[in-house]
């Protein structure tokens, strides 16, 4: 029990990977879930999961790339619980690609779902984090977002952007009791690396379980501390290089 128990969290990307591991750690700290991904089948999964953990769970399919989305979710949280609490911008897409192949609809694409979307659920989330003087926006940015990546310019983009956001809102949120966090992980083996990175081999990175973790750790800080920036690199890597 930590004072989030009975909380409710939107979760984005929970359909897999690391949405489902924070979505499983959450569930085991007591807060309601709204879960959301595009397809229904991943998130159904993860859903059956978190109610194993005791958690009272909310499943619903979107598109971040819809900016129609964001409002919508946020809703649909609130007609689901009555509340919401933690909003944990967590659905990203990786592309890797030459700068001189990647187009403007890959940058548009990637700037919408990375970034766009984060913004604009904060925002429509904004009334109802304020509400109980306790709320918390978690950003899964990347080590991308501190860093440059070759061939990865427009998610290096999107996820430096996304630390600047968090950069903001972190200070300017702090007086309404909203804590804003980014958690910056290196290679994690999901679905994203295992298409995208196929040079990275999977017993050299951290598990989804790992960036869970940092998020629990986040949530429960005490009212007297936060972290506005977490970054968490696999071991094997290079210091440097996450
Ligand atoms: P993943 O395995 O590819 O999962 C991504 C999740 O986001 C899925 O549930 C996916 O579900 C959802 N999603 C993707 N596009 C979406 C869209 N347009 N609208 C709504 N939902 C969408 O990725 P992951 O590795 O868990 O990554 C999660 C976050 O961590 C991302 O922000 C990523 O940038 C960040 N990150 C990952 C790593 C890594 O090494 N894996 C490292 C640093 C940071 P649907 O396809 O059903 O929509």
């Amino acid at each position: 029990m930590t004072h989030r128990t009975g909380q409710t969290a939107l979760i984005t990307g929970a359909g897999r990977g690391i949405g489902r591991a924070i979505a499983v750690a959450l569930a085991r700290l007591g807060l309601r879930l709204a879960l959301t991904a595009r397809t229904s089948d991943g998130l159904e999964a993860t859903a059956a999961l978190a109610r194993a953990e005791g958690a009272a769970v909310s499943t619903i399919t979107a598109d971040l790339a819809d900016p129609a989305a964001p409002a919508y979710l946020v809703a649909e949280t609130v007609a689901a619980f009555g509340a919401l609490d933690v909003l944990v911008n967590n659905a990203g897409v990786l592309l890797v690609k030459p700068f001189a192949a990647t187009t403007m609809e890959d940058f548009d694409r990637l700037l919408a779902v990375n970034l766009r979307a984060p913004f604009a659920l904060a925002k429509a989330a904004l009334p109802y984090l304020s509400a109980r003087g306790a709320g918390a926006i978690i950003n899964i940015a990347s080590a991308a977002g501190k860093r440059f990546y070759a061939d990865q310019s427009a998610y290096c983009a999107s996820k430096h952007g996304l630390l600047g956001m968090n950069k903001v809102l972190a200070a300017e949120l702090r007086p309404l009791g909203i804590r804003v966090h980014a958690v910056c992980p290196g290679g994690v083996a999901t679905e994203m690396t295992t298409g995208q990175r196929p040079d990275w081999h999977p017993e050299n990175l951290m598990a989804p379980e790992d960036i869970a973790a940092a998020v629990v750790y986040l949530l429960s800080l005490s009212p007297r501390a936060t972290v506005d920036e977490l970054p968490i690199r696999r071991i094997a890597a290079d210091p440097l290089w996450g």
